[in-house]
């Protein structure tokens, strides 16, 4: 059964995250989807502002709209920052084949890839499913990492029944359009912190739990880019 992976910092879930997933979801027929929080953000070790349960219990909340879908605390219990190579390699190391494995990731993030810690070991691990996001076409991704052009596919390239890598075959970077909201967990958390609705950005349990907690309403988010400026 074909598995895909979304990590992220989730600080906190929200509605492109799940469009993306759900976009993965749709193109490459996946049998089981994973939400998986990550403990210490590796590039961006000051962004996580609440604790990875909250943001683990957030997840779960939106991952319990989906049949098919959960949130998992592999990354939280691992010690030290999260790093995908280590994700992957436990769930191959655990039984799934690396050819059933859909790493599920944003193009903006995609575009970063080269700097990953096990870069480009980190590929072989499973395939890489690239979802659009907004203000990153998947066009651009040959220019900005040229070195994986020859990797990159169509959904349609890889149909369900297709046989299991061979030893030495590499992994596919799979390009997926589509149109996910033009949402990020940084404007989310500003809204809170000032006071402004997030209805929609995020699933109406997820809005509740972040009242019900009073998450992000406090002193230490970062001052606004004008503030700053
Ligand atoms: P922040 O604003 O804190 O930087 P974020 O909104 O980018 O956070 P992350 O948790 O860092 O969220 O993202 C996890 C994954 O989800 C990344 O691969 C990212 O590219 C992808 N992603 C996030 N938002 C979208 C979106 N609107 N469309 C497609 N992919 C997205």
């Amino acid at each position: 059964m074909r598995l895909g992976v979304l990590g992220g910092t989730f600080d906190p879930i929200h509605a492109g995250h799940i469009a993306a997933a759900a976009a993965a979801e749709r193109a490459l027929a996946l049998g089981r989807v994973l939400l998986v929080p990550s403990r210490l953000p590796p590039h961006r070790p000051e962004s996580a502002r609440v604790s990875p349960r909250h943001r683990l219990a957030m997840a779960a909340l939106a991952a319990a709209e989906h049949p098919n879908w959960s949130a998992s605390d592999i990354e939280l219990d691992r010690d030290g920052p999260s790093y995908t190579f280590d994700t992957l390699s436990g769930l191959v190391a655990g039984g799934h084949d690396r050819s059933q494995i859909f790493f599920i990731i944003g193009a903006d993030a995609f575009a970063e890839i080269a700097t990953w810690s096990r870069y480009p070991a980190v590929l072989d691990l499973a395939h890489f499913a690239v979802v659009a996001r907004p203000g990153i076409t998947l066009d651009s991704l040959e220019k900005r990492v040229p070195d994986l052009a020859d990797r990159m596919t169509t959904p349609d390239a890889l149909k369900p029944q297709a046989p299991s890598l061979k030893a030495r075959e590499k992994t596919r970077v799979i390009l997926i359009e589509a149109t996910t909201p033009d949402v990020s967990a940084t404007e989310i958390r500003r809204r809170v912190h000032d006071g402004e609705s997030i209805a929609g950005l995020v699933p109406d349990s997820v809005a509740a739990y972040i009242a019900r907690h009073r998450l992000y309403v406090g002193t230490n988010l970062p001052p606004s880019p004008e503030a700053s400026a």
